[in-house]
C-alpha cells in the first residue's frame, strides 16, 4: 500500500470535511507493478448531494466573493502545489505510471493554471459602457454560473483538473470535482493541501469519487448544478449531452482526438523527429493530443522513417518510479489491447513495421508497450479510424497538399494537429483549412495555461485555459440602468 502524509484520509470532501459515507470501497493499481496500492472509498448518491448543497451554501450572490480574495486562493493553491510538487508528482507517477520527472513536471503545469487566473482575474471586474444607447448606463457583471461538476480523466490527474478548478475558483464558483477511479490519489493530495494550506471557504470545493454512473447521474439531474466540465471520451461526453438536457445545463467538453501530423517535403525532418517524440510518447502516448496519424510527403518518407526509427530505437520502457525511463506501463489492460489489436489489424491489412515490436512477441504479464512505428497505413485501418491511445506511431504516405488536407479532416475529431513546413503561405493555408482547435506549425508543444484549448466537431465545446477558459465559468449579466 502507499504511504504519504498527503493520504492520511482516504476519503472524500465536503463542506471542508473528510467525508464517505457507506463502507464501500475500489481498488486503486500501480499499473508499473500490477498491485494495489489503495482502498478508495465508492461514495454513495447522498454523498454527492451533501456535496452539492455545501457548494450551494458557499456561492455567494448577493455579496460576492472580492477578486483579491479570490486570487489570493489561487496564489495560495499554486503556491502550495509548488511546495509540494515531488511527493504529489510521486503519487501521480505510481497510480498512473508516467516517468517521474513527467508526473512532477504535471504537478508544475497544473500550478501554472493558478499562477495564470492569478494575474487575469482582473478581466472579471464589472466593466461599464462608454456608450450609453436607450437613454440608460449600461454595466455588465460576470456572475459565477454556480455549483459547477467537474470531471475528470486519469491520463493527466492534476493537469485537468487545475484547468478547470482554477477557472471556477477565479470566477467564484463552488465546485464538486470526480476524479477517475484509475487516479483518485493525486487528488485525495490535492485536497489534502488545500486542507491544510488554503483559506478556502467550507464547501468552496468538494470532492467525491467512486461509481461514475453514480455520481454522473447526481450531477446531471441536480437543479443547483447549472454546469458541468468534462474532459473525457466523446461517448460520455454525448451521454451527458443527453442526461442535461432537462436542465439545460452549460456544458464545457474537451472529449477525444484523432490528431493528425504533416510532414511536408519541405520541413525540417529533425525537428519533425524530435517533436514527433517528445509529442506522441508523452504519457505512454495516452493523450489526447498525441498525434494518432502521421502523414509525411511520399519524396521524405524513407529519410523520415529512418531518423524515427533511430530515435525509437533508443527509448526506453519501464517504471516511472525509476526516473530513467521514457515511457512507463499504459494505464490497464483495455488499453493495452488496444493498442496491440490497432497494431495487429494493421499489419494484417498490409503495414510495414518501421520500429518495435510485433503483436505475438508483447509481454502477456506486464502492461510495458514498446514504441512502435508502422507505414504504409491507409484509411481503413483502425489506428486511422480511431484514436490509439498508446505508444503506436501510424505512418501514412501522402503526394500533395490537398491530399494531406482532406485526410487530416477526414475524422469525427477536431481537437490537435499539427504540420512542420519551411513555407509560410502554406502553413497559414493548411492551418485555415484544417477543422482542429489547436494546430502546431513546426512544432508538436500542447496547451499552455495562457491560450485557449478546445475542440471543433466531436472533440468538444468550450475551451480551456486564456481568457476564452476563464469566462467558461461566469454567466455575463447586463444591467442598464434608466434615469
Ligand atoms: P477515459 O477513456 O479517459 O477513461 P471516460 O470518458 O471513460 O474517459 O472517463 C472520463 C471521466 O468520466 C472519468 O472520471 C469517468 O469515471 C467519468 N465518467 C464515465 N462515465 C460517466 C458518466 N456516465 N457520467 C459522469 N461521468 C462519467
Amino acid at each position: 500500500m502507499i504511504k504519504s502524509d498527503l493520504l492520511k484520509n482516504m476519503k472524500g470532501y465536503i463542506g471542508g470535511q473528510w467525508k464517505a459515507s457507506g463502507d464501500q470501497t475500489f481498488d486503486v493499481y500501480n499499473p508499473a507493478t500490477g498491485q494495489v496500492i489503495a482502498k478508495a472509498p465508492s461514495m454513495p448518491a447522498e454523498d454527492v448531494k451533501a456535496a452539492i448543497e455545501s457548494g450551494q451554501s458557499a456561492l455567494k450572490l448577493t455579496k460576492p466573493y472580492a477578486i483579491e480574495t479570490r486570487r489570493q486562493w489561487l496564489e495560495q493553491i499554486r503556491d502550495a502545489l509548488k511546495a509540494n510538487r515531488e511527493e504529489i508528482g510521486r503519487i501521480l507517477c505510481m497510480e498512473h505510471g508516467k516517468p517521474l520527472n513527467e508526473a512532477q513536471g504535471e504537478v508544475d503545469y497544473a500550478a501554472g493554471f493558478f499562477d495564470y487566473f492569478s494575474k487575469t482575474i482582473g478581466e472579471l471586474n464589472s466593466r461599464t459602457l462608454e456608450e450609453k444607447p436607450k437613454d440608460c448606463t449600461w454595466t455588465v457583471h460576470y456572475r459565477p454560473v454556480g455549483v459547477v461538476g467537474l470531471i475528470t480523466p486519469w491520463n493527466f490527474p492534476i493537469g485537468m483538473i487545475a484547468k478547470k478548478l482554477s477557472a471556477a475558483l477565479a470566477a467564484g464558483c463552488p465546485s464538486v470535482i470526480k476524479p477517475a477511479s484509475e487516479t483518485p490519489l493525486t487528488m485525495i493530495a490535492l485536497f489534502t493541501i488545500i486542507d491544510e494550506e488554503v483559506d478556502l471557504p467550507d464547501g468552496m470545493v468538494n470532492l467525491v469519487m467512486g461509481k461514475a454512473s453514480v455520481i454522473g447521474k447526481v450531477l446531471c439531474e441536480h437543479p443547483d448544478v447549472p454546469m458541468l466540465s468534462f474532459t473525457g471520451s466523446t461517448e460520455v461526453g454525448r451521454k451527458l449531452i443527453e442526461d442535461t438536457t432537462e436542465h439545460v445545463k452549460k456544458l464545457a467538453l474537451e472529449l477525444g482526438g484523432n490528431a493528425p501530423y504533416i510532414i511536408f517535403e519541405d520541413a525540417d525532418l529533425d525537428k519533425a523527429a524530435d517533436n514527433l517524440i517528445a509529442n506522441k510518447f508523452r504519457g505512454g502516448g495516452q493523450t489526447c493530443v498525441c498525434a494518432n496519424r502521421i502523414f509525411v510527403h511520399e519524396k521524405v518518407m524513407d529519410s523520415f522513417s529512418q531518423k524515427l526509427a533511430d530515435r525509437v530505437n533508443k527509448m526506453t520502457v519501464g517504471d516511472g518510479i525509476n526516473g530513467d525511463v521514457d515511457i512507463g506501463p499504459l494505464i490497464n489492460k483495455a488499453g493495452f489491447n488496444k493498442v496491440k489489436d490497432h497494431l495487429e489489424d494493421a499489419l494484417d491489412k498490409g503495414a510495414t513495421l518501421v520500429a518495435g515490436t510485433r503483436p505475438d512477441d508483447l509481454p502477456s504479464d506486464t502492461l510495458f508497450f514498446p514504441p512502435t512505428v508502422v507505414s504504409g497505413i491507409k484509411r481503413d485501418m483502425a489506428c486511422f479510424r480511431e484514436e490509439t491511445f498508446g505508444p503506436l506511431v501510424p505512418m501514412v504516405s501522402f503526394s500533395s497538399e490537398e491530399e494531406a488536407v482532406e485526410m487530416g479532416n477526414d475524422t469525427e475529431f477536431g481537437l490537435a494537429s499539427y504540420l512542420f513546413t519551411a513555407d509560410e503561405e502554406r502553413a497559414m493555408r493548411v492551418a485555415g483549412a484544417l477543422r482542429f482547435g489547436h494546430v502546431g506549425w513546426n512544432t508538436g508543444t500542447g496547451p499552455t495555461p495562457e491560450a485557449p484549448f478546445g475542440g471543433m466537431k466531436a472533440s468538444g465545446i468550450g475551451r480551456e485555459g486564456g481568457l476564452e477558459g476563464l469566462f467558461e465559468f461566469v454567466e455575463p449579466q447586463t444591467v442598464p440602468r434608466g434615469f
